[in-house]
């Protein structure tokens, strides 16, 4: 367990809204409106953002010094009324599995008494780097087993706020052109690119967002920039119906539907925004996705709940409920978090509907929990209300435990 910084939830009350604004994470209309700004003049405009763009977003630069070809007066202009700064990380937490997790805090805007934080979470294999960011600060919804939804939702993240957790993580790692990689024994992948993938699966709910979001995988998957592949970024989402066809026209990204329940009974109790849009019109929405082909699958995702959503007559009606949809079925092991009133299935239970599920033609179903000793895996994600702080974890033997604190 490494904690690089911390500082106390004072901090977050007394910091201040920054007088300049950063430039970081903004996308092309940000920048323009920068650059005018500045005095650059309409016809310098579009070369101006692109010399922007390709140091922000290929070189990840944090300073308007390194940016060599831009002239010494615009560097100095621009440095004057702006900044490069990333959201501030509070915490850094390093799982025994190098599961990565960052506590960042977020310039507080105008009419906010404190500073909002939220969780980004860095998940390395051998041949990958997966990256799951937050799109709001808590969640409106309330999933029964989440622990994001037992935090009432503070608001909307925008923009600069969900393309910083993308420059926070790729500063971190040393996921740049000729950065170092962290000196603190954490796992990487072998792959050139440390993140190679994006998943909208931290805190909130993504659809709800919507402009926000769909801004921010734009800036993502620039092909100039940070250049994701839309392929290797999915959405997750609990639902949202009226929402899913206009972010597969508009975003096309993949897609990802925390399904759960097999009954509208069972799913209203789990994921409450069933009871606005049940189980027959989540499939519907699903069915019209745009681009939806054996290549390009939806992936279900369902949590196993000891007792409650993990018997083979649920796993068999699951298959039942998906033919017909080019479909992944993934399967999360429960994590469990502070008074969490659900337990995770046994592991033979879930190999048992695993097998159910890999007959009838899902390979590999089951997700590995990762980063569970710090509070990083699935659904555990959750910042402010409870007051988890970083000055009240404890590491003890390499893993942590979290405390409230008083
Ligand atoms: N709000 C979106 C995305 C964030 S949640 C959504 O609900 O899809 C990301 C995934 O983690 C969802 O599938 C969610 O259902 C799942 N999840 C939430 N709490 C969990 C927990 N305690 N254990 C395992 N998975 C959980
Ligand atoms: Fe919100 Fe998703 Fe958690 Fe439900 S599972 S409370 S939608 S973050």
């Amino acid at each position: 367990m490494v904690l690089v910084l911390d500082t106390t939830p004072d901090a977050a009350v007394a910091a201040p809204s920054p007088a300049q604004p950063s430039l970081a994470g903004r996308g092309d209309e940000g920048l323009r409106a920068a650059l005018t700004e500045i005095g650059i003049p309409e016809k310098q405009l579009r070369m101006r953002v692109e010399q922007l763009w390709s140091w922000l977003y290929v070189r990840g630069v944090t300073s308007f010094d390194d940016m060599t070809d831009v002239s010494k007066d615009i560097r100095r202009r621009l440095a004057s009324a702006f900044t490069l700064t990333r959201p501030e990380i509070v915490s850094e937490q390093v799982s025994a599995d190098g599961t990565r997790k960052w506590l960042l805090r977020l310039p507080r805007l105008g009419h906010e008494a404190a500073a909002p934080e939220i969780e980004t979470v860095y998940i390395p294999e051998s041949d990958r780097g997966t990256l799951c960011i937050s799109s709001q600060v808590g969640c409106t919804l309330t999933c029964s087993f989440c622990h994001t939804g037992t935090q009432r939702l503070v608001r909307n993240l925008e923009l600069e706020e969900i393309v910083g957790q993308i420059l926070v993580a790729r500063d971190r790692i040393g996921d740049w052109p000729g950065a170092e990689p962290p000196d603190d024994g954490g796992m990487l992948p072998i792959a050139e690119r440390k993140i190679t993938n994006i998943v909208l699966m931290g805190m909130g709910e993504p659809l709800y967002n919507f402009d926000n979001v769909r801004a921010a995988i734009e800036v993502a998957a620039d092909g100039d920039g940070l250049a994701f592949s839309k392929r290797r970024i999915t959405l997750s989402t609990s639902g949202v119906v009226p929402e899913i066809p206009r972010w597969g026209l508009e975003a096309g990204t993949m897609l990802a539907i925390s399904l759960h329940a097999v009954t509208d009974k069972l799913r209203d109790e789990l994921v409450p925004i069933n009871r606005k849009y049940p189980i027959a019109e989540l499939l519907e929405a699903c069915r019209q996705y745009p681009g939806l082909s054996n290549a390009r699958r939806i992936t279900f995702e369902y949590v196993m709940l000891k007792g409650v959503n993990d018997s083979l007559a649920d796993a068999r009606a699951l298959v039942r409920l998906l033919s017909g949809i080019p479909s992944k079925i993934n399967l999360i092991p429960f994590n469990p978090w502070p008074g969490s009133r659900y337990e995770c299935s046994d592991w033979e239970q879930i190999e048992k509907f695993a097998d159910v599920v890999n007959r009838a033609g899902y390979a590999s179903p089951v997700r590995t929990p990762r980063g569970r000793d710090i509070l990083a895996a699935c659904g555990q994600l959750k910042s402010e209300s409870i007051k988890l702080r970083a000055r009240d974890r404890v590491a003890v033997d390499g893993s942590v435990e979290e405390k409230p604190s008083s």
